[in-house]
């Protein structure tokens, strides 16, 4: 097929994320992708600030990565989870107890965040109902927040901005507090907490966990929140008989310059969900942890937990994600997190002065500039093409978070790229 066939084709037969079928967005074909660039079929090279959505820390076509793929091809691609194990599983397992907060040490192995996310809630449900407690069946989150688009999971975004307010109708009703407000860097004031704090007051008893993005709420407007804030919930979770679950799934494996987003906290959930970056981009898989608490919990009385997805455990995923999470635990990317976020402070913050920017912020490697007025999507993004990158913006939002082993030069070609656009934006006018 010919480039233009391609694109035509897709554009009558296929769905991307969020779009149309008669008012399809444009797409761009990649023919393939090394290190931090991306191949487009016409032969254009563009500097990738997406990580294509968190998720490939280490760049794509990473020989170390690849080579795990093809090792474990050669042996099986996958083999069932029901009554079977395998080594992959089994080292990538003890990596996420190894790196996670020390009281989660179960894992269930999942298919996608989303799933992760519905994984998560099930367990704290069947928690409280192995515990004798049918109560406790409902959720407290806070608002902006964005988990993933299965059912449940949806039940827990943001109610109204978020991407599914037409269902609201048909999906289970939870309690949601005022999001926080605080920044990053904000004074901690008890009066932050006070909404959340009077939810969970109020409603402790029918309430099996909290759910929250530790310190980042992405989707939902990349903001950053105090850990401070994290800490109260830990406390008032504790207070009520309420479980914690932390959705690390954009946030995890260094992202905000911790390992986990909860580690600027110095909390541990009950039940963490992971994903995005967990293979390094290379294919789809994510993760569940809790802690023996919840595990035994849910197993008593004979009780088993009630998930099991066909292509549970994958050995190819499992064996790319643990090469990936040894690079990771190799590298110093400590050290290149901390000086993406450096670089990044300094080059973002002219656009403070601009005319169109409400706010510029930077944690770990994720740099956002967030304009006054949404931009128009199609043509910001046209633009950014035009100007060798690719950096998807969404609302009101410009924002990268490349992977970690992007080079300075080119770090700079996306920061100066992000001021230009936002100096001027496509907006839409009011
Ligand atoms: C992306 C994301 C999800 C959903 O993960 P999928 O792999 O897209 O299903 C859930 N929660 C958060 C915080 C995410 O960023």
């Amino acid at each position: 097929m010919e480039y233009q066939q391609l694109l035509d084709f897709d554009r009558k037969h296929i769905w991307h994320p969020y779009t149309s079928m008669t008012d399809p967005q444009p797409v761009y074909a990649v023919e393939s992708a090394s290190g931090v660039r991306l191949k487009l079929y016409d032969g254009r090279e563009l500097i990738d600030g997406m990580s294509s959505w968190w998720a490939a820390i280490h760049g794509y076509n990473h020989p170390e990565l690849n080579r795990a793929a093809k090792d474990q091809l050669e042996k099986m691609s996958h083999v069932m989870f029901g009554g079977i194990t395998h080594r992959p599983a089994v080292e990538l397992s003890e990596l996420l107890v190894r790196l996670t907060p020390s009281p989660l040490e179960k894992v269930f192995l999942c298919d996608a965040g989303s799933v992760s996310v519905e994984v998560g809630i099930k367990m704290a449900m069947q928690y409280w109902f192995a515990q004798g407690n049918k109560e406790k069946q409902k959720l407290l989150t806070v608002r902006s927040g964005y988990h993933g688009d299965t059912f449940m999971a949806m039940s827990v975004c943001d109610p109204v901005n978020g991407m599914h307010e037409m269902y609201t109708q048909v999906l289970p009703q939870h309690h949601f507090a005022e999001a926080p407000t605080c920044d990053f860097h904000d004074k901690w004031d008890e009066k932050y907490i006070q909404d959340f704090k009077y939810k969970l007051e109020q409603n402790h008893q029918d309430i099996a966990a909290v759910i929250l993005e530790p310190i980042v709420q992405g989707a939902g407007g990349m903001h950053f929140y105090s850990p401070e804030y994290l800490r109260r919930v830990r406390e008032l979770c504790d207070q009520y008989e309420v479980l914690l679950i932390l959705d690390e799934i954009a946030t995890g494996f260094g992202r905000t310059g911790k390992m986990f987003a909860c580690e600027h906290a110095g909390i541990s959930p009950d039940i963490m969900c992971v994903g995005k970056a967990i293979t390094g981009g290379y294919m789809t898989l994510a993760a569940t942890l809790t802690t023996k608490q919840v595990g035994d919990g849910i197993s008593r009385n004979g009780g088993v937990f009630m998930h099991g997805p066909t292509f549970m455990g994958n050995p190819l995923a499992c064996n790319v994600a643990a090469t990936n999470l040894n690079l990771l635990l190799q590298g110093s990317w400590r050290e290149k997190v901390q000086n993406i976020e450096t670089q990044m402070q300094e080059e973002l913050a002219p656009a403070s002065d601009f005319d169109a920017v409400h706010d510029v912020r930077v944690l770990g490697t994720i740099g956002v500039i967030e304009l006054k007025n949404p931009v128009i999507m199609k043509q910001a993004q046209k633009e950014f093409v035009d100007k060798g990158v690719w950096i998807r913006p969404f609302g009101r939002l410009i924002y990268i978070m490349p992977p970690y082993i992007i080079k300075s030069e080119d770090l700079s070609t996306l920061t100066r790229v992000m001021l230009e656009v936002s100096k001027n934006p496509p907006i839409q006018k009011d």
